[in-house]
């Protein structure tokens, strides 16, 4: 029988105790807020379980179920201006990605970047906070960049981000570009990847979660060092090859592949034959709130569906190769890994 989508997976201790790495975590600002706010009130937070499920039975898999993401809460717009609240749901997200055993958090924060630019900052002292009891713990920050904003919005963004990543506080950036499910043009998305990637930053791009058709243009990509997701990929031989030959990582995202309906099922969900194909894959939670899990978690679901400790462990020195992070940091990481 399938496993349910939002099945409690017992993570066992040897699980549990590994280092992990979440190189694609989305910031989540409103569900994360609620979260934080909730136990600071000591009311319940918003039940993603309950709109999870609902999500499941009540729109088409797929893109229909996408649109549904994100959604702030309106009233919390208010509260996110302060800059404690602010502090405090990074913190949460970088606590709950240590806790579960994780050296490595990447964060692709959205509306920050464009509302506060102070937010590099900020994050920093965040994890810095956070290492205080989870010593072996890293941060890092990547700009999710929605291509189909006003050129008036993008514009002043992208020169911040190449002014970061000349200034070494970046290391790499994720495109989103749209169409998402039916074939796109690329032509923006390379002008401003092509400009990123001479300023040292590595780039990944959200693509073929639903549809496979944009794999072969986002492959082209300057500076592409990851895929978001590619998930669709792992169905047709030819782009599975294309991808194995241009050596880009693939970030997979297990629980939001099944929730959203880009695959119907854990069971057949093609990230073993992308690691059969030679495809360095990562695990990732993508929106870890809304579809309720954690890196842990992640990890004990590819552990359920066959993959070893060794395998797991694969997965975290795949990450650690490809992430957006300094080079001393990625050998103080990789050292801590090699410890294991
Ligand atoms: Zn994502």
């Amino acid at each position: 029988m399938a496993l349910d989508p939002l099945a409690d997976i017992p993570i066992p201790a040897e699980i549990a105790r590994l280092p992990k790495a979440d190189i694609h975590i989305h910031a989540e600002w409103s569900p994360r807020l609620d979260r934080v706010l909730a136990k600071r009130q000591g009311r319940k937070p918003y039940d993603w379980r309950a709109w999870a499920r609902w999500l499941m039975q009540t729109e088409a898999p797929g893109g229909d179920r996408l649109q549904h993401l994100s959604k702030p809460f309106p009233e919390l717009f208010e509260a996110d201006k302060r800059g404690d609240n602010f502090i405090a749901r990074i913190v949460d997200i970088f606590e709950e990605s240590a806790a579960d055993g994780s050296i490595l958090a990447e964060i692709r924060p959205g509306k920050d970047m464009a509302e506060r630019p102070e937010c590099l900052e900020l994050i920093k002292a965040a994890a810095q906070k956070l290492r205080a009891r989870y010593p072996r713990f890293q941060a890092a920050v990547i700009p999710f960049i929605y291509l189909q904003q006003d050129e008036d919005i993008l514009e002043p963004l992208v020169k911040r981000y190449e002014r970061w990543g000349k200034d070494g506080l970046i290391f790499g950036a994720d495109l989103f570009n749209q169409p998402y499910e039916t074939e796109a043009d690329w032509t923006g998305a390379y002008r401003i990847a092509d400009r990123l990637a001479s300023a040292g930053l590595g780039i990944t791009a959200h693509v073929a979660e639903n549809s496979p058709v944009n794999i072969p243009a986002a492959l082209k990509l300057p500076g592409l060092k990851r895929l978001g997701h590619a998930t669709q990929a792992g169905y047709h031989p030819h782009l599975l090859e294309q991808v194995a030959a241009s050596g880009v990582t693939v970030e997979v995202a297990l629980s939001c592949n099944v929730i959203l309906g880009a695959v119907p099922s854990y069971e057949t969900h093609p990230i073993r034959r992308f690691v059969e194909a030679g495809v360095p894959i990562t695990l990732c939670t993508d929106d870890p709130v809304q579809m309720s899990t954690t890196i842990g978690r992640e990890y004990a679901l590819a552990h359920h569906l066959g993959f070893s400790k060794a395998d797991l462990l694969d997965f975290t020195r795949n990450a650690l190769r490809v992430a957006f992070v300094s080079e001393d940091m990625r050998k103080g990481l990789t050292a801590e890994l090699q410890r294991e």
